[in-house]
């Protein structure tokens, strides 16, 4: 069975590096039947950000990609939690030792810089492997009694990995092929600290052989761990899973990865974290399906020559392949996330978005029926990017023009205009039925019978009502905000 995992640390917010990792590993569990689980790794007390992990579920809920399994949901291999499974890592370090394949260090930091001044003084690089290892102070020169002696005593050590010498591993990643490693260059990476925490690497193995993860899918920056985690799976005799690494996300300008820094052009979060009023994706108004979408064509197509672009979740599942996803990383393009989102405010229901748009009318006071917000929704979305672009472009259905354009008013208030605008006070004031269609039909009427040109009438009426040479339909405005309103917009411009 496939089973896949999200693995954040919880560390601060969800960035769309995160997001996009936690979306292919969804993607690819739902496509082929299988579980996608959340698990936290939280081993890094320095680097531990309270509420983060809070924040990392809410916001893959709020996306719609939550976890099958996670800490208290389906807990089928719990704890979820690696901060709750340090008697487990301890007992796999210890097997590691038994084994033969870890070891102690008692280095201290002063003796590790000295050993690292000594090579350099010499021209090489220090690097804490096989090199090295039997000149430092570690349980492969000393006895066993006395390493037992010390660690009683309580002294300070890591357990180190033992990395194998004089091989080169060909490995397979889906993503990018045949990827071959000396271990001669890797260093023997810590495992298990002293103070009973675990290493990244040590709690990953472990959690993810116990958790039956089948695929190991997460972000090109891990890409030089593999070997040292092929290499942990065989030392355990273990099968290790199938590794995947996903291209960056790069910056706009194609320099380097998208980063937390960026923070004006995407590399700001899901949404701020409580304490932390930052920008955020979902304050911005994106839609989370836009979000997905734009994500997911960062870094994968369909096939070569297929222009879709907009996929929904459910087409995702169905077209999605780790085969299809490219090498190189796709560029963030700030334009193109909005664009998204246009789309899909395009094809949203109107009543979904005028629901969603009352609220920020309520906020500005204004209490009005879902019915004519719906009516405000339809005329006006095809120009906007967001639902908050919709007061932008609907302002002057509330609120009178404050003045009245000047340079619009030269070009378009003539010396007969206002005698004209009363008479049509007077054709407006006749209508009965005061909805658009009747509207049109009586002031285009009236313009005909006067032989005026529609240049006389329709920009100093839209004026009136606007104040300026934008918005929508006439007619359609007329009817929004009334007889009453439209005849006292028209005489306050006359006058
Ligand atoms: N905890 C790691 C992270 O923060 C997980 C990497 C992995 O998926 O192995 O990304």
């Amino acid at each position: 069975q496939v089973r896949v995992r999200f693995a954040p640390s919880p560390t601060g917010p969800l960035h769309i590096g995160g997001v996009r990792t936690a979306l292919f590993n969804y993607l690819f569990a739902k496509k082929n039947n299988g579980v996608f689980f959340l698990r936290i790794e939280d081993t890094d007390q320095n680097r531990f950000v309270p509420d983060a992990e809070e924040y990392i579920m809410e916001a893959l809920e709020w996306l719609g990609i939550a976890p099958d399994e996670t800490i208290g949901k389906n807990e089928k291999f719990g704890p979820y939690r690696q901060s709750e499974r340090k008697d487990l890592y301890q007992q796999y370090a210890a097997e590691l030792i038994n084994s033969g394949n870890a070891y102690y260090a008692f280095d201290t930091a002063e003796a590790l810089d000295a050993a690292r001044k000594l090579e350099e003084e010499q021209g090489k690089t220090f690097i804490y492997n096989h090199t090295n290892r039997e000149k430092l102070d570690t349980s492969l020169v000393i006895s066993a009694d006395e390493t037992a002696k010390r660690i009683a005593d309580g002294e300070h050590y890591v357990i180190r990995f033992k990395t194998p010498v004089n091989e080169t591993l060909h490995l397979h990643d889906i993503i990018r092929g045949d990827v071959k490693f000396e271990t001669n260059l890797l260093d023997d990476k810590v495992l298990f600290k002293s103070d009973g925490m675990p290493t990244y690497h040590l709690a990953n193995i472990v959690d993810d052989h116990l958790m039956e993860t089948s695929h190991v899918i997460r972000g090109e920056e891990w890409l030089p761990s593999m070997p040292l985690h092929v290499l942990l799976y065989r030392a355990f005799g273990w099968e290790a899973p199938e590794f995947a690494h996903l291209p960056l996300i790069m910056k706009p300008n194609g320099k380097g990865k998208l980063s937390k820094r960026d923070g004006d052009i995407g590399g700001f979060p899901v949404f701020p974290l409580k304490w932390n009023d930052s920008r955020g994706f979902r304050e911005d108004g994106y839609f989370p399906e836009a979000l997905l979408n734009m994500l997911v064509m960062l870094g994968w197509n369909e096939g070569l020559g297929i222009e879709k672009e907009i996929y929904s979740l459910e087409e995702l599942i169905k077209a999605f392949s780790l085969e299809h996803v490219t090498r190189s990383g796709g560029k963030f393009n700030p334009d193109k996330a909005k664009w998204f989102n246009q789309q899909y405010l395009h094809v949203k229901n109107n009543h979904e978005i005028a629901e969603k748009f009352n609220v920020i009318l309520s906020e500005k006071g204004y209490n009005k029926s879902i019915v004519f917000v719906e009516k405000i929704v339809t005329l006006t979305k095809d120009r906007a990017v967001f639902i908050s672009d919709l007061w932008e472009l609907s302002n002057y259905i509330f609120e009178k023009p404050k003045s009245f354009d000047e340079k619009a008013m030269e070009k378009n208030w003539k010396e007969n205009t206002s005698f004209l605008m009363t008479n049509l006070l007077t054709i407006i004031n006749g209508i009965e039925n005061f909805i658009s269609s009747e509207i049109e039909i009586k002031v285009k009427d009236w313009i005909n019978e006067e032989g005026l040109g529609f240049g006389q009438i329709m920009p100093p009426f839209r004026i009136s009502l606007v104040g300026e040479m934008k918005g929508i339909d006439l007619f359609e405005l007329s009817e929004l905000i009334g007889k009453q309103e439209t005849t006292h917009r028209i005489l306050k411009a006359i006058n």
